[in-house]
C-alpha cells in the first residue's frame, strides 16, 4: 500500500520495499550524471575462430560508481531501459566502439578486427537509430563493415516489418547483426527465416553445462546446424572450457567467445592477449 506525500516523496509501509524504491531512485540519480562524470568505461571480449585467433570483439560496458564501486550492467541497463537513459549511454557506447574500431583500423596487425555492440530494443526502436548510427559512423570515420550490432529477441517484438526495413537501412551502410542470447527469447523460426541478420550467437546458457548435459550438447549441435544451413555464422558465448569448445568445434561453430579465451579486459590487454599463441585443442 502507497501513500503519496509529494512528487517525489512515495512512501511505502514495508520498511524493505521503500529501501528498494529508495537505492532505485538513487541509481537512477547517479545514472543521470554518469556519462559526464566519466564513470563507464568498455572492455572488450576477444572473439576467436576455430584455431583460437583473434577474429573480434565484443563491446561490454562497466560502470565505476563512486561510492558503490563496480556497477553490473545486468543492475543499471535494465534500470536505464526502464527511465530512457539507455538512450545518451547507448550513443556514448556508439561512439567510443567506433573510436577503437577506428584505432584498430589504423593498425595492420588489428585492422581486420571486428567489433560487436550491444543495442537495447528500446534503444532501436528509437525512431532516429538508424541517424545516429550513421552520424556517428561518419564523425569517427570507423569502418561500418566491421562494426556489429547485436540486438536481442526481445528487439522483435513490435511491428516486425518495420524492424526488418531498419536493418536493412543499417545493412545499407555496411553494419553487420548478430542476434544475441540465442535460444532464450521467443524468436519464432519464422522471424529468423525473414531478419537480415548475419551472425546467431548461441547463449551461454546452452554453453555452460555442455560437458555433462546431453540435452544441452543436443541443443547446441541443432542450433548449429540450424544456423549453418541459413547462411549464418554461429557464435557461441560463454565458452569456459576445453571440453565446451571441442565440443562446439566438433560440430562446426564458427566463432568462440568465453572466458576459456579472454575475460573482458582493456583494449590494450585484449590486444596483448591476442598476439599470444592461441589455446590449443588437445
Ligand atoms: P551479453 O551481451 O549476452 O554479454 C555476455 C555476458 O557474459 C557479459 O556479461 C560477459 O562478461 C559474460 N561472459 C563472457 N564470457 C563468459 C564466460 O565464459 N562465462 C560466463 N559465466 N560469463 C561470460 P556482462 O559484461 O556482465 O554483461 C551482461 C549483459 O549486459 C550483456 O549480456 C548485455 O545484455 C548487457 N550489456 C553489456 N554492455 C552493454 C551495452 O553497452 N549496451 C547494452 N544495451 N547492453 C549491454
Ligand atoms: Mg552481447
Ligand atoms: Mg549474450
Ligand atoms: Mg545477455
Amino acid at each position: 500500500l502507497a501513500q503519496k506525500s509529494g512528487p517525489n516523496n512515495i512512501r511505502f509501509y514495508d520498511p524493505k520495499v521503500q529501501a528498494d524504491l529508495e537505492a532505485r531512485i538513487e541509481l537512477e540519480h547517479d545514472m543521470r550524471l554518469a556519462i559526464e562524470r566519466d564513470e563507464f568505461i568498455l572492455v572488450y571480449q576477444m572473439q576467436v575462430d576455430s584455431l583460437g585467433r583473434a577474429i573480434g570483439a565484443e563491446a561490454l560496458i562497466r560502470w565505476q560508481h563512486p561510492r558503490h564501486g563496480f556497477v553490473s550492467p545486468g543492475t543499471f541497463i535494465p534500470l536505464a531501459e526502464e527511465t530512457g537513459l539507455i538512450m545518451p549511454i547507448g550513443n556514448w557506447v556508439l561512439e567510443t566502439a567506433c573510436e577503437q574500431l577506428v584505432i584498430w583500423a589504423n593498425d595492420e596487425n588489428t585492422q581486420h578486427l571486428t567489433l560487436a555492440v550491444n543495442v537495447s530494443a528500446k534503444q532501436f526502436q528509437q525512431p532516429d537509430f538508424v541517424d545516429t548510427v550513421c552520424g556517428v559512423l561518419t564523425k569517427s570515420g570507423a569502418p561500418a563493415h566491421r562494426l556489429k550490432l547485436e540486438l536481442t529477441e526481445s528487439t522483435m517484438i513490435g511491428e516486425i516489418d518495420d524492424i526488418i526495413a531498419r536493418m536493412h537501412q543499417l545493412k545499407a551502410l555496411g553494419v553487420s547483426f548478430s542476434l544475441d542470447d540465442f535460444g532464450t527469447g521467443y524468436s519464432s523460426l519464422q522471424y529468423l527465416k525473414r531478419l537480415p541478420l548475419d551472425q546467431i550467437k548461441i547463449d551461454q546458457s546452452f554453453v555452460r553445462n555442455l560437458h555433462k548435459d546431453t540435452d544441452d550438447k543436443a541443443i547446441v549441435q541443432t542450433i548449429i546446424a540450424m544456423g549453418r544451413s541459413l547462411g549464418l555464422q554461429v557464435i557461441a558465448e560463454g565458452v569456459e572450457n576445453q571440453e565446451h569448445w571441442r565440443h562446439l568445434n566438433e560440430h562446426q561453430c564458427h566463432a568462440f567467445q568465453g572466458y576459456y579465451f579472454c575475460k573482458p579486459v582493456s583494449a590494450a590487454e585484449m590486444i596483448q592477449r591476442s598476439l599470444a599463441a592461441p589455446p590449443m585443442l588437445a
